[in-house]
């Protein structure tokens, strides 16, 4: 390569963790042309995250890898002080509350498993991470931000390639011309640059983007090990309130499992309030865990997969773009105690929410301003979750109640804490308020699909064929919005009359909005007919409600009224249009005889 190379991509993304992967993810299967670089010279090989929340498996296309390679975790034991200064078995319950959720309980397994699953769909689509590369400088050039072109190159991001490792990482360079015998550099020009790298996020310090939260006293090892331990519900999640100490127990993939435990901060800060992991290794971890089993035991285990400390910070990026040009995303913006469970997902649903605006934007189908929600949508979370995690972290790290502690936490109040949390933390509870892309004028059209949340799982029968779908596969994230066309009874003449005009309708008003494309380029419209699958005729439904045999589907699945999608979703026996955006949330509805206020809710943000 020439000295000084300067090249040109429409999305950068930086960092390849789980949120640059899903981001990555969307954007080739959205067919956008972009670039991902990381640091590392390879995915993670072990440790750090490994929850999966039921949202994220039943969301993205993940979950048959998910479901062979993890463990499933059903149950929740909570362990609390016995009157001989150890600890008894205090409750079961189910490990996640997750009520009407497709997969109800969390899935775990290493970090750099969940990232191999990402990795091979990208290899698939012909895209890879390109590591390790460091970039060194990033500048946004105002007055190209200012034409509002989505397709102007506002960003320019420059790194030196090739990068060899141990040399120059993180130099910010005054200037872009190599000097004499220097790596040579390669300058990229962006139209958005995503950056997902991390809690020390580069891109965030280059943006000067603040961390607004406070960094807490609770202080944490963790150990994953394959262990040998007298405690029954080491295969249950395990939540160990003793009087020397909280821990909790994971199980993971294959006979591993995980171990937090609390630790004291003199054992392990140095003297400028940071970690010091020379202080306790995992053997010390491993004896601070053994006092919180007692009586139960944990022999010291023959393999140590991976082990860390870590000072739980809860804090949230005070903006997540600039311009809406540099975005930020997961660790990048939140940090929290990852006993939620929640690092690892809530950044994969940070870039999945991004990923299809992106899209949208560059395809010219959208306007530059639907880029705002991603920070709305997203930044509330995070300000949610931190709320919540500071509330739980409070309770998991407090002393539990007895005679020396009076004040000390409940059980109940802890036990209460952790099924609010886990309805929190499945995902499935996440619920963006209005904006211009949910709209809940109409609510009650469809009463219990909650405008703003994920459709729930339910099933449907395939109108040609009789093959039962669960919704849910019939909304990909394939960034595309789907409508979802509830007919009512097709079996009369008058349904059919009513819903010609509401196609008639309907054709007008999409037609508006794919300029460059078919209808079915930017809107997939499946048709749900309240109508006994023993008579229903497909084809006598309006050609756009058909657009081909695979989008005509029956409610009822077992001949039950009061037992079906209609029933479940609270769908007036007349029917309804439910607009569902890209990401699976309910983004608006309406009675099929409004069907003209779709144009109202497309023209907000969509370009004709
Ligand atoms: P990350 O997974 O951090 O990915 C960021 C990526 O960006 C990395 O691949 C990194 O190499 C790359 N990168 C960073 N800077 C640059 C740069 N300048 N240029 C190019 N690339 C860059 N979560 C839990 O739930 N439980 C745990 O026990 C747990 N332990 C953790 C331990 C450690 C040491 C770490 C780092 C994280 C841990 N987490 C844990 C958090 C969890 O891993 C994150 O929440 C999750 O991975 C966030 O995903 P992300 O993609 O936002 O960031």
């Amino acid at each position: 390569p020439s000295a000084l190379a300067e090249t040109s991509v429409d999305v950068l993304i930086i960092g390849a963790g789980p949120a640059g992967l899903m981001c990555a993810n969307s954007l080739a299967r959205a067919g956008v042309n972009f670039r991902i670089i990381d640091q590392r010279s390879s995915k993670v090989a072990a440790g750090q995250a490994d929850g999966v929340m039921p949202r994220t498996i039943e969301s993205y296309g993940l979950a048959q890898r998910l479901l062979d390679e993890g463990n499933q975790i059903h149950m929740a034991a909570f362990y609390n002080p016995s009157a001989d200064g150890g600890i008894k078995l205090t409750d079961r319950v189910p490990g996640i509350t997750a009520e009407n959720a497709r997969y109800p309980f969390e899935v775990t397994l290493h970090q750099g498993a969940i990232e191999a699953i990402f990795l091979d769909s990208m290899r698939s689509m012909g895209v890879q991470v390109e590591r390790p590369i460091v970039p060194v400088s990033l500048e946004i050039t105002e007055d190209v931000v200012e034409r509002s072109d989505p397709n102007a190159y506002a960003v320019r991001v420059a790194w030196e390639f090739p990068f060899t490792p141990n040399t120059g990482l993180m130099t910010i360079r005054s200037h872009l011309d190599p000097a004499p015998g220097q790596a040579p550099i390669e300058i990229v020009n962006a139209k958005f640059v995503v950056g997902a790298d991390g809690a020390h996020s580069w891109v965030r310090k280059t943006l000067n983007i603040s961390m607004d939260g406070e960094q807490t006293e609770y202080i944490w090892g963790v150990i994953d090990v394959i262990a040998d331990t007298d405690l029954p519900d080491f295969r249950n999640k395990a939540a160990i309130h003793s009087i020397n100490g909280s821990c909790m127990v994971i199980p993971r993939e294959g006979d591993k499992i995980r171990l937090y435990i609390q630790l004291e901060g003199k054992d392990v800060i140095n003297a400028d309030g940071r970690v010091d992991k020379s202080k306790m290794g995992p053997e010390k971890i491993l004896e601070v865990a053994r006092r919180s089993f007692y009586p139960y035991t944990i022999k010291t285990p023959k393999e140590l997969d991976w082990w860390t400390i870590y000072i739980i910070g809860q804090r949230v990026a005070s903006r997540y773009s600039v311009s809406e040009r540099v975005f930020i995303s997961g660790d990048a913006c939140h940090t929290h105690s990852p006993k939620a469970g929640q690092g690892m997902n809530a950044s994969i649903n940070d870039t999945h929410n991004l990923a299809w605006k992106l899209a949208y934007v560059l395809r010219g189908w959208a306007d530059l301003s639907l880029l705002k929600t991603y920070e709305s949508e997203r930044r509330q979370y995070a300000l949610d979750l931190i709320n919540f995690d500071k509330k739980f972290a409070k309770l998991f790290s407090g002393k539990p109640i007895s005679k020396e502690y009076k004040n000390g936490v409940s059980h109940e109040e802890f036990l209460r804490a952790f099924q609010t949390f886990s309805g929190f933390s499945s995902g499935i509870g996440i619920h963006y308020t209005e904006s211009s892309i949910v709209n809940s004028t109409y609510q009650d059209v469809a009463s219990k699909l909650i405008v703003g949340k994920r459709v729930p799982p339910e099933m449907v029968l395939r109108a040609t064929d009789s093959r039962p779908f669960n919704i849910q596969d019939l909304l990909p994230s394939d960034a595309r919005f789907k409508l979802l066309v509830f007919t009512g009874d097709t079996s009369r003449a008058s349904t059919l009359a009513t819903l010609q005009q509401s196609a008639d309708d309907l054709q007008s008003i999409l037609t508006r909005y794919c300029a460059a494309g078919s209808i079915t380029s930017v809107f997939d419209i499946i048709s749900i007919s309240s109508e006994s699958k023993a008579t229903i005729l497909y084809n006598a439904l309006p050609p756009l409600l058909r657009s081909h045999w695979t989008k005509v589907y029956v409610a009822n699945i077992n001949g039950l009224q009061d037992d079906n999608v209609y029933a479940r979703y609270g769908v007036a026996a007349d029917g309804a249009v439910v607009v569902v955006r890209p990401d699976g949330y309910v983004g608006m509805m309406r009675p099929l005889q409004k069907i003209e206020d779709l144009n109202s809710y497309f023209q907000l943000f969509m370009e004709c």
